[in-house]
């Protein structure tokens, strides 16, 4: 279905929003962006904040392929404005965490508890609302939403069920953060990687993501929980999200022939400042700017190198001379 701008009837309303408007082009604020009114089961709202997170910028680049021209920005949280037709579940002055994965609550996958598989939700990859429509245009013609959303705008308007209602005293500056970073750090950690209490956990990566992997396993009830990284700052950071050890990416061990160590054992191992053996998994793979997307995929628990295989030597480090294998 072809996207293009809502026909309902109103008065749009101009606001400032960023639009990317081709991949691999800067993101260009304009303030000629008109909303249409919400449609039926859509509401309006008047974004308090919103964060900036690495999706966006895989939509700007090309790596998650969404139509242009678009307004990115999936992290957001604010306030109702408006509700359109049929909209049972908000009220104009509720708050609320905007989601890019919506739950209708009533389509087979909904009903089995399977909500990041909604049938409903999947028209969020389509870069318009439920519909396949949108309801902003600028200089007339249609702009996509990311994720249903866009909050690099003054205004969205989104579907009902891409809304979580909040409590009013909760700063909507911390509430967008639940929209995307939280949910998906915590998520990992609680649903994903399965953490129960007592483990030891390695989390390499404590961006906006991996510290979410730390809270969340701290709160799965970890015991020991490894944080990663090649900036102090951020391990600084882990320590305050519930790290229990830090650890700072950049030395390399020698695994010899033969051995092998789990990735936790290895933390260990460093932490203590031991001499000796080590590590190696998807090397190339934990080598990577983009670390926090690593907690989406199981880590690495076990490694080994073969026995006709020469010494290899460990990652997460931004010097190729530790690049020896
Ligand atoms: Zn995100
Ligand atoms: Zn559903």
């Amino acid at each position: 279905m072809p996207v293009t701008a809502s026909t309902s009837s109103g008065e749009p309303l101009m606001i400032k929003a960023a639009v990317l408007t081709a991949v691999d082009t800067p993101l260009e604020v304009r303030d000629d962006i008109e909303l249409a009114p919400p449609g039926p089961g859509e509401v309006k709202i008047k974004m308090g904040a919103s964060g900036v997170c690495h999706s966006d910028l895989s939509v700007s680049n090309g790596t998650i392929p969404l139509p242009t021209p678009i307004v990115l920005g999936h992290e957001g949280a604010g306030t109702v404005v408006e509700v359109g037709e049929g909209v049972n579940g908000l009220a104009v002055g509720d708050h609320v965490v905007l989601s890019f994965v919506p739950n209708c609550r009533e389509c087979y996958f909904c009903r089995r508890g399977q909500g990041y598989l909604c049938e409903r939700g999947a028209m969020a990859a389509m870069g318009g609302l439920l519909d396949g429509t949108t309801r902003i245009t600028s200089k007339g013609a249609p702009l996509h939403q990311m994720a249903m959303l866009g909050t690099f705008g003054q205004e969205a308007i989104v579907p009902e069920i891409s809304c979580v209602k909040i409590d009013d005293d909760v700063p909507l500056k911390v509430a967008a953060l639940i929209g995307c970073g939280v949910l998906t750090g915590v998520g990992a950690a609680l649903n994903t990687a399965d953490i129960h209490l007592g483990d030891t956990v390695a989390v390499i990566g404590c961006g906006g993501v991996g510290l979410n992997v730390i809270q969340g396993a701290r709160i799965a009830g970890a015991s020991e929980v490894i944080a990663i990284d090649r900036f102090d700052s951020k391990l600084e950071m882990a320590k305050q999200f519930g790290a229990t050890r830090t650890v700072k990416a950049g030395d390399c061990v020698v695994l010899n022939p033969g051995e092998s160590i789990s990735l936790p054992a290895y933390c260990y191992h460093k932490f203590w400042g031991a001499e000796g053996k080590v590590l190696v998994g998807e090397v190339s793979a934990v080598n990577d700017d983009d670390t926090d997307n690593r907690f989406l995929d199981p880590l690495p628990r076990y490694s080994q190198i073969e026995e006709d295989e020469p010494p290899v030597y460990l990652l997460c480090t931004d010097y190729p001379d530790y690049y020896q294998a």
